[in-house]
């Protein structure tokens, strides 16, 4: 693609009145005349207004669904697939649109929604479509007269209820695998992250999908999505986002029908480095430190946010570290060349920055010190790579997860200083270890409590295996075979049959 051609293409999504500006419901755009105003953290403007929804348009969606259920589960396995795999080409071929209305509306760069995060989410929608009739039930045979067979059974009508921070990918890890196996949803979009997923909407009509297979209802998280996890006719809610809410999604399922729930959280991710590496490798593991947490201005929730580092070799890598951070200071995120765009709103801005003050209150020293380009638009969202030593481990910045581009340091004295350090937060999203010790790298990975734990090397991720937390970073995995497991009810039938030896 040159450059030409997507300045051209970003020029048309901002001049364009957008149709897909309200809920779908039911195979069409409903008008609600409630309005939300959407800001752009690229430059702090109102670039577009949305049409959100509430009670009454979740209860639609779930009559909507409701009545498309029947359809949909009738529907022969191959057919689904065959459907989803329209999707999957017409998101490919809306690819740049997708992108440029995630980068406006989230403010993350461009070129990260192009080269990574959309073909992400292409590539996970392919492999859930593959995988899904490989994912079969069993049979028991007990005595000779006796056979039970599990099966697996959809759920019904089902509420996914998605983050920002890499909209796309989240909303295809939950739909994909629910739609495939015969479950009609309801997705219920970060407030700060709409419009992609209402375009797919759109798209659905032409991949083939009946209408009120696929609902979509914007709207507040306290509003509408409460609506849609305390429904008594939805049976299961698939959530990310934090552990705050999390935590509210499982008290909506017991108030209400006891739905199934599954819930991806934050994280506060541990990145051990021992004295067990030759200078070379600490540079490189520098880089990796910093390619990883400063991604996407640190909102990533397995972003490796507490640096553990040994005593011995901590200055030599925190000099590595600064430098490739630099790489990280913000630029204009709707430049191809962009490696880091804005945060994703005020409010985030905000709450990173009242981090970075308590840091500061709390003792903590900042060893990057970069100043933000004095080019970009002067009313974005933006902030530079932070990086705090000298905290004590019971500081606020270093237990909260503050999803920005906030990184502290800790010290250890051994191995079991280290890992019991990683282990002192209420999370247990990701971690990694990096010495050339093979036994001390088993030691740590074996006894860190997370749902990733990485040996020399981090963020490494494939559609076939599980991703999710321990402890308060969530209750269920995305991605992998595991997944379809949450998105089914299992069913025994039992057979009884006359023998005749
Ligand atoms: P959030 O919890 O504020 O919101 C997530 C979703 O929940 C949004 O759609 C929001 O509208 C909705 N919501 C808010 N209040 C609700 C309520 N009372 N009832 C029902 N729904 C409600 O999180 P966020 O700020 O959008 O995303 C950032 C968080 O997501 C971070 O904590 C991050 O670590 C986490 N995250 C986790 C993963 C993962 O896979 N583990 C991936 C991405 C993001």
């Amino acid at each position: 693609m040159n450059a030409g051609s997507i300045e051209e293409k970003i020029k048309k999504v901002k001049e364009k009145t957008l149709e897909f500006d309200k809920p779908f419901i039911g195979g069409k755009f409903v008008s609600t005349g409630k309005y939300m105003e959407k800001v752009s953290p690229i430059d702090g403007k109102v670039f577009a207004t949305l049409e959100i929804g509430d009670e009454n348009e979740i209860n639609l969606a779930v009559k909507r669904a409701k009545e498309a259920s029947k359809v949909w589960k009738s529907f022969a396995v191959e057919k689904r697939k065959e459907i989803l795999w329209n999707l999957s080409l017409l998101i490919e071929e809306n690819l740049e649109e997708l992108a440029i209305l995630d980068s406006i509306e989230t403010g993350r760069c461009l070129s990260n929604f192009l080269r990574d995060s959309i073909p992400k989410a292409i590539k996970a929608l392919r492999w859930f479509i593959e995988a899904v009739d490989k994912y079969l039930g069993h049979s028991y045979m007990p005595n000779k007269n006796t056979i039970s067979i599990i099966t697996k059974e959809p759920l019904g009508v089902v509420g996914c209820i998605t983050p920002w921070n890499d909209p796309l990918v989240v909303n295809v890890w939950k739909f994909a695998p629910s739609l495939l196996v015969g479950n009609t949803v309801i997705i219920k979009p970060a407030e700060q992250a709409s419009f992609s997923i209402l375009r797919v909407a759109q798209l659905t009509k032409e991949a083939g999908l009946p209408d009120g297979v696929f609902n979509v209802v914007p709207g507040y998280g306290n509003i509408t999505g409460k609506a849609l996890a305390i429904h008594e006719e939805v049976n299961g809610i698939f959530f990310t986002g934090s552990s705050k809410v999390g935590k509210l999604i499982l008290q909506y399922s017991g108030l209400s029908n006891m739905k199934k729930v599954s819930i991806e959280s934050g994280g506060k991710s541990s990145f051990i480095v021992t004295k067990n590496n030759s200078s070379e490798r600490l540079k490189e593991v520098a880089k990796i430190l910093a390619d990883n947490m400063f991604y996407n201005a640190g909102q990533i929730c397995s972003a490796p946010s507490r640096l553990i580092i040994d005593k011995s070799v901590k200055e030599e890598f925190l000099g590595y570290l600064v430098e490739y951070s630099k790489d990280y200071i913000p630029s204009y995120p709707l430049d191809l060349n962009t490696k880091v765009g804005a945060l994703v709103s005020k409010e985030q801005y905000e709450r990173v920055k009242n981090y970075i003050h308590i840091a500061q209150s709390e003792g903590g020293e900042d060893i990057c010190r970069f100043e933000l380009p004095a080019d970009l638009p002067e009313k974005g969202f933006y902030i530079q790579p932070h990086i705090f030593i000298n905290l004590k481990d019971d500081c606020k910045c270093v237990q909260e997860e503050i999803f920005g581009p906030v990184l502290v340091v800790q010290e250890f004295t051994d191995i079991e200083d280290a890992v019991s350090k990683a282990n002192n937060t209420k999370y247990g999203l990701a971690g990694a270890v990096f010495s050339q010790d093979i036994n001390e790298a088993l030691y740590v990975a074996r006894n860190i409590e997370a749902g990733l734990v990485h040996i020399n090397t981090y963020g490494k991720e494939d559609n076939a295996v599980p991703f999710g937390g321990y402890k308060q970073s969530g209750i269920g995995r995305d991605k992998s075979f595991m997944v379809f497991d949450e998105h089914t009810e299992t069913k025994t039938i039992w057979i009884e049959h006359k023998s005749y030896d």
